[in-house]
C-alpha cells in the first residue's frame, strides 16, 4: 500500500495480478470468484482472448489522435450503437459521470434553444450519477454531496418509482426540460419500479405531453447486463437521451451519450468536447465488446445467469429469517437483507468470493456476463451459506 495515495477508498486488503474469465488470481496463485466484475465493467470477464487481440492489434497500430481528425474506429461504434439501441447520434467521452455532464448539458441547451432561461431537470431519490459537481448535485444521495455545496442548481428531486410526484412538479414548474432517471438503481440498492416497464411508459408520456427529453442513464443497466442491450427495451418506449459507460469498453474507460431526433441535433459545433473521448483504442474496445456479446448470445445468457443465481439464493436462503427480498434484472442482483451486512463482503473475500454491499443492506451482484451455470451454482453455494451463517449470528 502506498503511501502517496489519496485516501479515497476503503479497499479490501487484497490485490491481483491477473484474471481468467470470472476468475481473479492473486501473487500466490489464489483463485477468487469474481461476482463484481469491477462493478458491472468486465461483462467479458477477464483477458477474453477477442477482445485482448482486438486491444492488441488496435494498439499497434493507433491508440490516440485528436478529435480534430475523423476517427474511423469511433465512427464505427456509433454505427453499432446506434444501430443496437434505435437511437440517432453519439458523443463520446471517458466514464459514466462524463456521459451524464454531456447529457445534463444537453438538456439545458435543448431548454434555452426553446426559450427556457433558466432549465430544470427533474431527477430521483437514492439515484446516483456520478462524483463530478453536476453529477453528484443530480444524486440523490446526501453522503456523496456532503462537504461539496455549493451544489449545481437546476435539479427538482422526487421520489423514485412515483409518477405521480412527476405529475405534480409537470403541473407547475414551467422551466423542468427534462427528466434523468436510471431504469433499476444500481447503487441506490438495485432499485426495481414496482411496474418497470409501466413506470418508464408513463415518463414517456409525461415528456411527451409536456416537451420535455427524458433521459436515462443506463451506466450500470446498459451493454447486455439486463438480459437486453439496454434496458428500456424491456419496455415499448425509446429514450430521447441514454448515457452508457461502464460495461462498454470492457475495462478500458469509455463513456457515451447517446441521442435521439431533436435531442440528437442539440450539440452543434463547439458546444461540447473531450480530448481523449472516442480514441481508437477506446473505441476498439468498444466495438469487439458489443461484437463478442452479440457472438456469444451473452444477453440471453445473462437473463438465464440471472434466473439461476437468484432461483438458488431463494432456495438456499428459504425460510431464513432477515432476507427481506432477492430481486434481479438479469445479471444486476440484490438480496436485500434486514439489518446492515457490510461485513459480509470481507467474509466472502475469506471464502475468496468478490461481493458488494450497497444501500448498507443490500447484497449487490454484478457478475461477469460470461459466468458459466456451474460458476454460478459455486457463487449461490458459497454466498448462500455466508448470508445464512451471517443472519443467525
Ligand atoms: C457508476 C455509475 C455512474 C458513474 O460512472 P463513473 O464512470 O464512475 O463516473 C453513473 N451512473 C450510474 C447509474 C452508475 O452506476
Amino acid at each position: 500500500m502506498s503511501q502517496h495515495l489519496m485516501n479515497t477508498y476503503a479497499r479490501q486488503p487484497i490485490s491481483f495480478v491477473r484474471g481468467e474469465g470470472v476468475w481473479l488470481i492473486d501473487a500466490e496463485g489464489n483463485r477468487y470468484l469474481d461476482a463484481l466484475a469491477g462493478v458491472a465493467v468486465n461483462g467479458l470477464g477477464h483477458a477474453h482472448p477477442k477482445l485482448v487481440k482486438a486491444i492488441s492489434e488496435q494498439a499497434a497500430k493507433l491508440i490516440h489522435v485528436s478529435n480534430m481528425y475523423h476517427i474511423n474506429e469511433q465512427a464505427r461504434l456509433a454505427d453499432k450503437l446506434c444501430e443496437i439501441s434505435g437511437m440517432d447520434r453519439v458523443f463520446f467521452c471517458n466514464s459514466g459521470c462524463e456521459a451524464n455532464e454531456a447529457s445534463i448539458k444537453l438538456a439545458r441547451l435543448y431548454g434555452h434553444n426553446k426559450g427556457v432561461k433558466s432549465p430544470e431537470i427533474i431527477v430521483m431519490e437514492k439515484s446516483f450519477h456520478g462524483r463530478t459537481l453536476a453529477t453528484l448535485s443530480a444524486t440523490g444521495n446526501r453522503k456523496t454531496q456532503a462537504g461539496f455545496e455549493p451544489l449545481v442548481s437546476g435539479f427538482v428531486r422526487v421520489p423514485f418509482d412515483d409518477v405521480e410526484a412527476v405529475r405534480q412538479v409537470a403541473a407547475h414548474n414551467k422551466n423542468v426540460v427534462a427528466i434523468l432517471v436510471e431504469p433499476v438503481q444500481g447503487e441506490g440498492g438495485i432499485n426495481i419500479p414496482y411496474d418497470a416497464s409501466g413506470y418508464l411508459e408513463q415518463l414517456r408520456k409525461i415528456c411527451d405531453d409536456h416537451g420535455w427529453l427524458l433521459m436515462l442513464d443506463e451506466v450500470q443497466t446498459g451493454i447486455g447486463r439486463t438480459g437486453t442491450w439496454f434496458a428500456f427495451q424491456h419496455t415499448n418506449i425509446m429514450p430521447d437521451v441514454m448515457s452508457l459507460a461502464k460495461g462498454l469498453g470492457s475495462g478500458v474507460p469509455i463513456g457515451a451519450c447517446v441521442a435521439r431526433g431533436v435531442a440528437a441535433e442539440t450539440f452543434t459545433y463547439g458546444k461540447h468536447g473531450s480530448t481523449f473521448g472516442g480514441n481508437p483504442l477506446a473505441t476498439a474496445a468498444g466495438f469487439a465488446t458489443l461484437q463478442i456479446i452479440e457472438e456469444e448470445d451473452l444477453r440471453a445468457h445473462a437473463e438465464k445467469m440471472g434466473d439461476v443465481i437468484c432461483n438458488g439464493l431463494r432456495g438456499a436462503l428459504k425460510d431464513v429469517a432477515g432476507v427481506n427480498v432477492i430481486r434481479n434484472a438479469g445479471l444486476m442482483i440484490g438480496i436485500e437483507l434486514d439489518r446492515p451486512c457490510g461485513d459480509l463482503v470481507k467474509r466472502a473475500l475469506a471464502e475468496r468470493l468478490l461481493i458488494n454491499v450497497t444501500a448498507e443492506n443490500v447484497v449487490r451482484l454484478l457478475p461477469p456476463l460470461v459466468i458459466s451455470q456451474s460458476e454460478a451454482e459455486q457463487l449461490v453455494a458459497i454466498l448462500g451459506k455466508l448470508i445464512k451463517q451471517f443472519l443467525s449470528e
